[in-house]
C-alpha cells in the first residue's frame, strides 16, 4: 500500500484505524502467507505543514509494517506517489489516497483481479468528480487527451491502482521530472483490468487540488503525454498562409493584371493587411518548424525506456529458445 498525504492530519487516523485496517484484515485471509504479514503500508508525508507527520509517525508505531517517507518539502502528489513506490517492496504495490476518497472496502476486488493474472487494475470513478465546472471539465480533459495522445486513457480513471511487481520495476525506470503517475502507468500498457468504486466525500479538510491547480495538472497531462500541442500553432499558420496567399492572388489578377473589371477598388490598407496575414501565417508555420525539431529533442530529453517488456510472459520464450 502506498498513500501520499498532503495536510491530511484531521482525517489519516480514521483513514488509518477504521478504514484501512479493517480492509487489510480481511485482506490477510486472501493472501494468506504463514506467519509474516503479507502487506506493508507506505505512507508518505509530502510536506505537510499540519500534524499529518506525527499523526503518522504514532500510526507506525502501532506495527512494523507500516513505513513512513518524510520528504523534506511538498513535491507534490505525482513525486510523493513515486517516492512511496521506490519505497514499497511489494509483489503488488497498491496506490490510494489518505482522504477515505478510495475507498479501502474495494481493495479486495483489486487484490483478486491482481491473483488472477492482471497486472494493472484501475479502479474508475462511477460518480461525477463534483459541481457542473468539474464535471465538464473532466469530460473534456479525457476528450483532449485521448485525442492528442497515442494510448487511450479510459475516463474518470483515477490514481487508485494495483500494480504487479513487473509494472512496478518497469515504472521505475522512468526518471522524467515533471510527470503524470496514471500517464506513465498507461503509457507502461501490461496486462489491464478496471474496478468501478463510487468515491465518498473527503473524510475531512478540503481537496488541496483548486481548479487552477487542476487545469494547470491538466496542461501538464497534455505536455507530457504528447507533442501535438506543439504543432497547433504550426497547422494554423498554414491555413491562414493558404488563405491570405489565395486572396492576395485573386486580387493581384483582377486588380492589376485584368485592371479592376468587376469594379472591386480594393484600398491599399487592404492590401497591406492580407500581405500582413500573409507573414504572420508564415512565422507560424516557421514555428512549427521549430515545434518539429523540438518535439525530437522533448522526447529525447525525457529519456523514457524505449519500450517495456513484460517478464513474467517473456521467460518462457527464452528458455524455448535455448532447447
Ligand atoms: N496529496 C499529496 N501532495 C499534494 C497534494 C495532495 O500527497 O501536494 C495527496 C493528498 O493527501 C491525498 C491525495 O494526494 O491523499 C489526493 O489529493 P486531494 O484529495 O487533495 O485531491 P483529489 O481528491 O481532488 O484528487
Ligand atoms: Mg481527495
Amino acid at each position: 500500500m502506498v498513500v501520499p498525504a498532503y495536510n491530511e492530519g484531521e482525517g489519516i487516523r480514521s483513514f488509518h484505524d477504521s478504514l484501512l485496517m479493517p480492509a487489510l484484515r480481511q485482506l490477510k485471509d486472501i493472501l494468506a502467507v504463514s506467519g509474516e504479514n503479507p502487506y506493508e503500508i507506505v505512507y508518505v508525508n509530502d510536506g505537510s505543514t499540519d500534524t499529518t507527520l506525527e499523526k503518522l509517525q504514532s500510526i507506525a508505531e502501532t506495527a512494523s509494517y507500516i513505513k513512513v517517507v518524510n520528504l523534506s518539502r511538498n513535491f507534490g502528489k505525482e513525486v510523493a506517489t513515486t517516492a512511496g513506490i521506490e519505497a514499497a517492496s511489494g509483489q503488488g504495490v497498491l496506490i490510494m489516497d489518505a482522504d477515505g476518497q478510495h475507498p479501502p472496502a474495494c481493495i479486495e476486488r483489486f487484490v483478486d483481479l491482481w491473483q488472477k493474472g492482471h497486472q494493472v487494475i484501475v479502479g474508475v470513478r462511477s460518480n461525477d468528480a463534483g459541481g457542473f465546472i468539474k464535471t465538464q471539465g473532466s469530460k473534456l480533459f479525457y476528450r483532449v487527451l485521448n485525442s492528442i495522445s497515442d494510448q487511450q486513457t479510459v475516463p474518470r480513471s483515477t490514481d487508485f491502482r494495483l500494480l504487479d511487481r513487473e509494472v512496478v520495476d518497469a515504472f521505475l525506470r522512468f526518471d522524467e521530472r515533471n510527470r503524470i503517475t496514471r500517464g506513465l502507468i498507461d503509457w507502461l500498457g501490461f496486462q489491464r483490468e478496471y474496478v468501478e468504486f463510487a468515491a465518498p466525500d473527503r473524510l475531512a479538510g478540503e481537496a488541496t487540488y483548486s481548479l487552477r491547480k487542476l487545469v494547470g495538472l491538466a496542461l501538464n497531462s497534455f505536455i507530457t503525454m504528447s507533442t501535438k500541442p506543439l504543432f497547433a500553432f504550426g497547422y494554423l499558420g498554414l491555413l491562414i498562409t493558404l488563405l491570405a496567399a489565395l486572396t492576395g492572388g485573386v486580387i493581384i489578377l483582377q486588380q492589376f493584371l485584368l485592371g479592376d473589371p468587376m469594379g472591386w477598388d480594393i484600398s491599399g490598407s487592404a492590401m497591406v493587411g492580407i500581405l500582413v496575414t500573409f507573414l504572420v501565417g508564415l512565422l507560424l508555420v516557421a514555428q512549427g518548424m521549430l515545434a518539429v525539431y523540438l518535439s525530437h529533442i522533448y522526447v529525447q530529453a525525457q529519456g523514457r525506456p524505449l519500450y517495456a517488456v513484460d517478464r513474467s510472459s517473456s521467460r518462457n520464450l527464452y528458455e524455448s529458445k535455448d532447447v
